[in-house]
């Protein structure tokens, strides 16, 4: 038997012995008694009665061997500015933020929601709830005030910490405006505002009483003992977009995250303490808590935070801080990789990459060429691997910690340790063979790490994830994937209304009511439709309440512009329509499904399938007309 088939039939089978073993990672203030509680499926408890503290094993717990080692380096290419900081002044500058924190009212249980661009002190607040058993909840600064508002209402945090704002391409992008809004949307604001002031923005509106400089405030130097948790609390909540309008606070526990985080970086990064890791993703998204912060802290690395855009000031950018920085892992997304195609491969040879062991990628399919142009024009491996938000971790992936498997181009190799996947077809929920498309399933217990229900609902989180399957309690990832005959999976797309748009997610429904917010707009079906650059982007067929104002091409245009404004405003940029076409009805079952996969169909060229349900065909005609299609 191979290596990795050892340990991943281990992780299966003696599931409890290998956790258990791998829990000795971290440090705990109370021991477990218990690996795993799995007394109520589909809920997991991991490490049950232990205690411990996720500031503690990030930074606490390396003050004593690696307190001068670079801990946090930040590079912001939009400021200009490098600042770096030790485990001993990573150390100081948490305690400082919990502290005052602390006086903000916030303790054990309570929720922070944190929006704030790539800086310090993002990375500060994070650590310090963590110190305080508080729950943070980063929302990613592309959202809208509406997006923010409805996550408060759903959070309920007692404090808010945001910047007055961030940058891209040199343009400021003040923040403040837009928590001010989101906090007059929201039924219920948090009392206090904590603003990280960078001085990008000299009209920053402040509201007294409400909102506190983090400058004025963060003078004392305190040392917060670190509230231990049991294993099973919340550590923190990151929402995401699903199949309602409605996105799902994915919540993580404790004791479960830090071990799943100190496992992965040496078994799947190979990466370990006094190394440097590189993720180029934003601490708005999963990939940014696991992989800028939690698991490179946890394993003592130094870990680099960037503010900036892979081609500023040049598409060399990222190279040349592998090299600066003596780089042993990076962390990007495909959508990354295609932008810089479009540039001199030349800049991939310019700078001494020898510190770099490999580059992974995830968040979104990595096509074939894109993986072959970046593998060779680094001279490096490159691993495609494949999570979600919900996992926190990777599911599939090569795991050459263990053992260096050959890599094949577009597949994300194998199943992680932990994972026991599973393709299973969606007529009756029976395995597929290979070769043979069918939903990637986890059969749980969900190994630790992996979120532990959805924030508030439970019922939510078990209709959710394990109700695809009747009379089988699996979770179902909603992708399409296939094994082949070597035993390589390769992901083909989501199963339901999820798009991803540049490696971000987004829900088609959550674009729709963005859409149908214009007071002109009827009713629209968005759908996702293949990009050569962002993976996919969001198309709209919407129907005006009054048909005459997109009667003339002119008038469309006015209207297309008006609904992507308001998507804008309400989402955020990152859910703009591609284009808006106008029709005066919308394809539906007759009992009244909008046939979103047929328009989907229908705008890549393929063929729209089975449309026997459909209420009036005249509908896809109009979808037709509208793309061209004769
Ligand atoms: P998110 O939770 O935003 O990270 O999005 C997770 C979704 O991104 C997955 O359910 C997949 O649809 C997609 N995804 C993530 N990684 C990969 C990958 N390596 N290959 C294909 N799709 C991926």
């Amino acid at each position: 038997m191979t290596l990795y088939k050892d340990l991943h039939q281990r992780s299966i089978s003696q599931r409890e012995a290998f956790w258990g073993e791998e829990a000795k990672r971290i440090d705990w203030h109370k021991p477990f008694g218990k690996v795993l509680d799995y007394s109520r499926p589909p809920f997991a408890k991991w490490f049950v009665g232990g205690e411990t503290n996720l500031c503690h094993n990030a930074v606490d717990r390396h003050l004593k061997d690696r307190g001068t080692q670079k801990a946090l380096v930040w590079i912001s290419t939009e400021v200009d500015r490098v600042e770096s900081y030790t485990y001993q002044e990573l150390f100081k500058e948490v305690n400082r933020t919990a502290a005052m924190l602390r006086s903000l009212g916030v303790g054990r249980g309570d929720r922070v929601i944190i929006y704030m661009p790539n800086v310090p002190e993002a990375v500060f607040a994070i650590l310090a709830c963590a110190r305080l058993g508080a729950i943070h909840s980063v929302v990613f600064g592309g959202f809208a005030a509406a997006s923010l508002a409805a996550r408060i209402d759903d959070a309920k945090p007692v404090l808010m910490v945001t910047a007055d704002g961030g940058s891209r391409m040199g343009k400021v992008i003040p923040y403040k405006p837009l928590v001010d809004e989101s906090i007059r949307l929201a039924k219920h604001p948090p009392s206090k505002v904590l603003i990280f002031n960078r001085g990008l923005d000299p009209d920053m509106p402040s509201v007294p009483g409400r909102d506190i400089d983090w400058k004025d405030f963060s003078s004392k130097e305190e040392n917060i003992p670190c509230t231990w948790l049991e294993s099973s609390e919340p550590s923190y909540i990151l929402y995401t977009s699903g199949t309602t309008g409605m996105p799902k606070g994915v919540q993580r526990d404790v004791g479960g995250h830090a071990v799943a985080m100190a496992t992965s970086m040496p078994y799947i990064y190979c990466g370990g303490a006094g190394e440097t890791i590189f993720t180029t993703s934003d601490i708005g998204w999963a990939v940014g808590h696991s992989y800028i912060i939690y698991a490179p802290l946890i394993a003592g690395m130094t870990t680099i935070l960037y503010e900036g855009l892979p081609v500023r000031p040049d598409a060399g950018v990222w190279w040349k801080i592998v090299q600066d920085y003596q780089v042993n892992v990076m962390f990007s997304a495909p959508t990354a990789i295609r932008v810089l195609k479009k540039h001199d491969p030349a800049l991939l040879k310019k700078y001494d990459l020898s510190s770099l062991k490999h580059l992974f990628l995830a968040g979104e399919p990595l096509d074939e060429p894109t993986h072959a142009w970046i593998a060779q024009g680094l001279g490096k491996p490159v691993i495609d691997h494949y999570w979600q938000t919900e996992t926190g971790w990777p599911v599939l992936s090569a795991v050459h910690g263990i053992e260096k498997t050959p890599i094949k181009y577009g597949s994300p190799s194998f199943p992680a340790y932990g994972y026991d996947l599973k393709l299973l077809r969606e007529s009756d929920a029976s395995e597929a063979g290979a070769d043979e498309k069918a939903v990637v399933a986890i059969v749980p217990p969900l190994p630790p790490g992996c979120m532990s229900t959805i924030w508030g609902d439970d019922e939510r989180f078990v209709k959710t994830y394990f109700g695809d399957f009747k009379d089988q309690l699996v979770y179902s990832t909603f992708d399409w994937g296939i094994r082949d005959q070597d035993g390589y999976y390769f992901i083909l797309g989501r199963t339901d209304d999820v798009i991803n748009v540049a490696g971000h997610r987004l829900g088609t429904r959550e674009i729709e009511e963005a859409v149908n917010m214009h007071s002109a707009i009827a009713e629209c079906a968005v759908v996702g439709v293949v990009d050569a650059l962002k993976g996919q982007m969001p198309l709209a067929f919407a129907v005006a309440k009054d048909a005459t104002l997109v009667a003339t091409r002119e008038g469309q245009k006015a209207l297309e512009k008006e609904i992507m404004d308001t998507v804008d405003r309400q989402l955020g940029a990152i859910g703009r329509p591609k284009a808006v076409h106008f029709v005066t009805l919308l394809p539906k079952t007759r009992s009244g499904k909008t046939l979103r996969r047929s328009i989907a169909a229908l705008a890549e060229g393929r063929d729209p399938g089975d449309l026997t349900t459909i209420e009036d065909p005249g509908a896809l005609q109009q979808i037709k007309d509208c793309l061209g299609i004769l």
